[in-house]
């Protein structure tokens, strides 16, 4: 079959892999100007490893794997350590692997087959479903026709809008937003994992430090916020606003570098639902059909089951896409179902609401966690 990917993050690029491989003609679409690989360390786990073994790319995962030594550590408004939590508290499994963002969406990059027609700068502007192709119009102008239609475009999806409806429908936001920009000058100076976060009502701010990099975190809850998020300077000016007066610990040197940074993510965290993940020819994948949010921790997982079993089903019902996308959905629906689950309580651990839950969630770590 001939596919369109709209979208080169993990779902996309695995979806661009597995599906190349099993002999199908691929274009993958991003809307950047190249590979997005920032953002912070990201978690291959249980399942999601062993299809990272079928795909051939397990042992590289493992050879990028971060030092899992290390705790996470709060502390307070003058840096003192109040409480901390081990990675494996976090982890499901000892075998989950930590890596960067950046590793993986490389590896991955460089698993892509070569036959992979991979633009940048390109997006899909239209489509329309023929019941035996889909034609699709370009940003750029260009137009052509599909077998199959796969958008694996994130938490803003296109292609979910023009296919299923407005963002709005299948969005639930949490309540939090989350910025992720580079901390440079903050590095660890031998290098080993450590992680700081203070916590103040509502808010958090952190540095991630791993081998040679230094990362600022910062999450706040606030009700919905009016900016374009595809505009950078709009993203940076939220994140200002929500931090600004702040002096305490390393909060405004953090907050200047990150505002510094021209890869600077920010996002609400938001979950998506969906009654059904496909339409007639097209069918969504990772965070466009279920966005379990960077507090689930396992939205990568997801990602490459996600295009594993799409690629597997496809491949059984090879005459039937209808039969091939429900199948894909059954077998996927649980996982992120489980996800989703797990995100919820997330919030309350990493930017309680209050003092009181400050404390209240310090005094329960302390119980169980030294410092
Ligand atoms: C820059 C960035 C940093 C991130 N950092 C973190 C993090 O630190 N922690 C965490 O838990 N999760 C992070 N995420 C989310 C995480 O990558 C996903 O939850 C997970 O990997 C699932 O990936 P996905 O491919 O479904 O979505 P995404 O990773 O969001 O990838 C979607 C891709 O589609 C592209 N795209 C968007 N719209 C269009 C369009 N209209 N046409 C074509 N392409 C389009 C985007 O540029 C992106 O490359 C980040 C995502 C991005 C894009």
């Amino acid at each position: 079959m001939r596919i369109l990917i709209s979208g080169a993050g993990a779902a996309g690029l695995c979806a661009g892999i597995d599906l190349a491989r099993a002999g199908h003609v691929v274009e993958i679409v991003e809307r950047a100007n190249h590979l997005r690989v920032n953002g912070s360390p990201i978690d291959v786990r249980g399942d999601a490893l062993e299809t990272a073994k079928q795909m051939g790319i397990v042992d590289e995962i493992h050879e990028h794997r971060i030092s899992m030594t290390e705790q996470t550590k709060f502390v307070d408004r003058s840096g003192a350590v109040v409480a901390s939590l081990g990675t494996q508290e976090i982890n499901e499994t000892a075998e989950d692997v930590e890596l960067p963002r950046e590793d993986l969406m490389i590896i991955l990059r460089q698993a892509l087959p070569e036959q992979v027609d991979l633009r940048f700068e390109e997006s899909i502007a239209a489509l329309v479903d023929h019941g035996d192709r889909v034609a699709v119009t370009f940003a750029s102008g260009r137009e052509a026709s599909y077998d199959v239609v796969v958008g694996a475009d994130g938490v803003h999806s296109a292609v979910r809008r023009l296919v299923f409806g407005p963002e709005g429908e299948f969005a639930e936001p949490l309540g939090v937003y989350v910025a992720i920009g580079d901390a440079s000058g903050q590095e660890s100076p031998d290098g080993t994992r450590v992680t700081e976060i203070l916590n103040l009502p509502g808010r958090f701010a952190g540095i991630a430090r791993y081998r040679d990099k230094a990362l600022a975190i910062f999450e706040f809850r606030s009700g919905p916020i009016d900016y374009d998020y595809h505009d950078l300077a709009a993203q940076k000016r939220v994140l200002a606003e929500a931090f600004a007066g702040i002096d305490d610990w390393k909060v405004p040197e953090l907050l200047e570098t990150a505002l510094c940074d021209p890869e600077l993510y920010f996002d609400a965290i938001a979950l998506i639902h969906m009654s059904t993940w496909h339409q007639g020819r097209v069918v969504l994948i990772g965070d466009a059909a279920h966005c379990a949010t960077p507090m689930a921790g396992r939205g990568t997982s997801l990602a490459l089951l996600g295009a594993w079993t799409l690629t597997e089903e496809l491949g059984r019902h090879s005459d039937d896409v209808e039969a091939a996308f429900n199948a894909y959905e059954r077998r996927q629906r649980p996982h992120a179902a489980a996800a989703q689950e797990f995100a919820r309580g997330g919030a309350d651990l990493v930017v309680p609401a209050t003092w009181e839950d400050i404390e209240a969630r310090n005094a329960r770590l302390s119980a169980t966690q030294p410092l």
